[in-house]
């Protein structure tokens, strides 16, 4: 049955989540979060401070240490991150209603997409708890071992997310890190507040113990930095722009904690003139116009053979006009508003770079008067220095380029410091592996686009990041070797 949501109906929780309590802010102080489809305020949320912070290090560390989180039975944390899957997936309204509110996205990818890709998570990451083993070991020095390695888990974890994808990246993180052992302390962005405090009750309900998953609320340059540079936090994972990121590697020097770093992308999606052109707009379009371009996986850098670049623009100009922006909660919404006004200020701003650089082929301007919408834009015909071929716009803003040769679109698809995914379209199978080997980039699709699974290592070569989430190369992220060598000649 299809449920209207009710988007004023309250919204259950808005303090932070500290030990398995709803706490205020130790100041008490709060902040509005807004709806990115009208501008209006949702609710006000507690806003932590370095303080509050602190408070959920002590009380992740000593869960860690003291806690039945790290001790209890593999199987037994496996069964609590499925329940936690099960929870989302029952919970896919209501938590779909949040994360619209608060992220503008069509209701129906929230509820459809987003909730049932985080409830995935959990459930394919707590297979790992069970499955964590180390290797014996035959050394050859001198005299007689049984030597063998231990995985264990890092200790307090702290997670630092964006706004594109609140509760989904929020799972790629949290899902790993608890299966491993460890505890951690999240903080969302100050844009999408509300969907991780729904996720924390919905842990403690498929009994992950209070204090293993912690939750703060409140701004980068106070929560986050804080969380980056405590010296009790062992690792810190980090989902969003290159600038931070680096600002982060800065913070988390201090006791030289484990960093993985999931950053921006202008990732590169080629067309060959064999390919199925059909498709090839299709998935060409979705990749970049999806969730208003706010991936960081977006198909943001279009290259066309000459031999079919008319067809493909025209399609593809054709495919933006038609497609629906609205209020995520319109049924027929495609997408919706961009997060925030500031980041709508800073789409608008290339909008205008964008039209000096190269030529309008559809697009380039705002679409009503009330809330962030951004229409569909495809700029063509900017020099290869152009800033949108190379800054990450992060908006419903592709940029198409002409080529006429393999080895340079190669070379313009490597010309950047993003490494982080790219698209293929060809019916040439050598053309397709050849391509996909010489591209430097974390995931290479070929005639697809934004697949994504949690079985799928996913992130960035060069500065698009360190490390992956998901897959089996996660687990290397979350914990670490121990090594143990025993004499066993008495
Ligand atoms: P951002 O600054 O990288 O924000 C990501 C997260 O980091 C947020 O939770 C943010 O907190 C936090 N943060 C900010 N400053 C911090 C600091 N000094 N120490 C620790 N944490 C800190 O991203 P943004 O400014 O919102 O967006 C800027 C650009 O980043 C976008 O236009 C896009 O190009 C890129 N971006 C990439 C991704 C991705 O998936 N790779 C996602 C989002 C944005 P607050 O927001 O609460 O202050
Ligand atoms: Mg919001």
């Amino acid at each position: 049955m299809t449920v209207t949501p009710d988007i004023h109906a309250p919204i259950e929780h808005t303090k932070l989540l500290i030990g398995g309590e709803f706490v205020d802010a130790l100041d008490g102080k709060v902040f509005d979060t807004i709806n990115p489809s009208t501008g209006e305020v949702i609710t006000q949320v507690a806003e932590g401070s370095a303080a509050d912070v602190d408070r959920a290090v002590a009380v992740a560390r000593d869960a860690f240490e003291n806690g039945p989180w790290r001790r209890m039975k593999p199987n037994e944390r496996a069964a609590a991150l499925w329940r936690l899957g099960d929870l989302l997936l029952a919970d896919a309204d209501e938590m779909g209603r949040v994360e619209t509110l608060d992220q503008g996205k069509p209701f129906a990818f929230a509820k459809g997409g987003d909730v049932p890709s985080a409830a995935g998570l959990f459930h394919y990451m707590s297979g790992f708890a069970t499955k964590l083993e180390g290797a014996t070991i035959p050394i050859s020095a001198p005299g007689n071992f049984h030597t063998y390695t231990r995985r264990e888990a890092l200790g307090v974890v702290g997670l630092i997310v964006p706004w594109n994808f609140p509760l989904t990246i929020s799972a790629w993180k949290l899902a790993p890190a608890l299966a491993a052992g460890n505890t951690v302390v999240l903080k969302p962005a100050e844009a999408t507040p509300l969907s991780a405090l729904r996720l924390g009750q919905l842990a403690l309900e498929a009994g992950i113990p209070p204090g293993v998953f912690n939750v703060v609320n409140g701004y980068g340059s106070t929560v986050g930095q804080r969380l980056a540079e405590h010296p009790d936090v062992d690792k810190v994972s980090f989902t969003g722009s290159t600038a931070t990121g680096r600002r982060i590697l800065d913070s988390a020097k201090g006791n030289l904690k484990r960093v993985t770093l999931e950053l921006g992308g202008k990732s590169a999606n080629i067309i060959f003139p064999d390919a199925d052109i059909e498709a090839a707009i299709a998935g060409s379009s979705a990749g970049i116009f999806f969730n208003a371009g706010q991936a960081c996986a977006a198909a943001s850098r279009l290259y066309v053979h000459d031999d079919v670049y008319d067809e493909v623009i025209a399609g593809m100009a054709e495919k933006a006009r038609q497609i629906k922006v609205g209020d995520g909660f319109d049924p027929t919404s495609e997408i919706g508003p961009v997060a925030s006004k500031e980041h709508f200020d800073r789409v608008s701003g290339y909008l205008e770079v964008g039209k000096g650089e190269g030529e309008v082929v559809t697009g380039g301007a705002r679409l009503g008067e009330r809330g962030y919408f951004i229409e569909p834009t495809i700029f063509a015909g900017a020099a290869p220095d152009a800033r949108i071929i190379k800054e990450e716009i992060f908006g419903p803003v592709v940029v198409a380029s002409r080529f006429s040769d393999t080895d340079d679109v190669i070379a313009q698809a490597n010309d950047t410091r993003y490494g982080l995914a790219s698209g293929v379209w060809t019916s040439n199978v050598s053309t397709a592996h050849s391509v996909a080997a010489r591209i430097q980039a974390g995931t290479v699709w070929v005639n697809s686009y934004g697949v994504f699974d949690p079985s799928m290592p996913f992130g960035g070569m060069k500065e698009s990041g360190w490390g992956r989430e998901m897959g089996h190369d996660v687990m290397h992220d979350y914990t670490d070797v121990k090594t143990v060598c025993v004499n066993i000649d008495g």
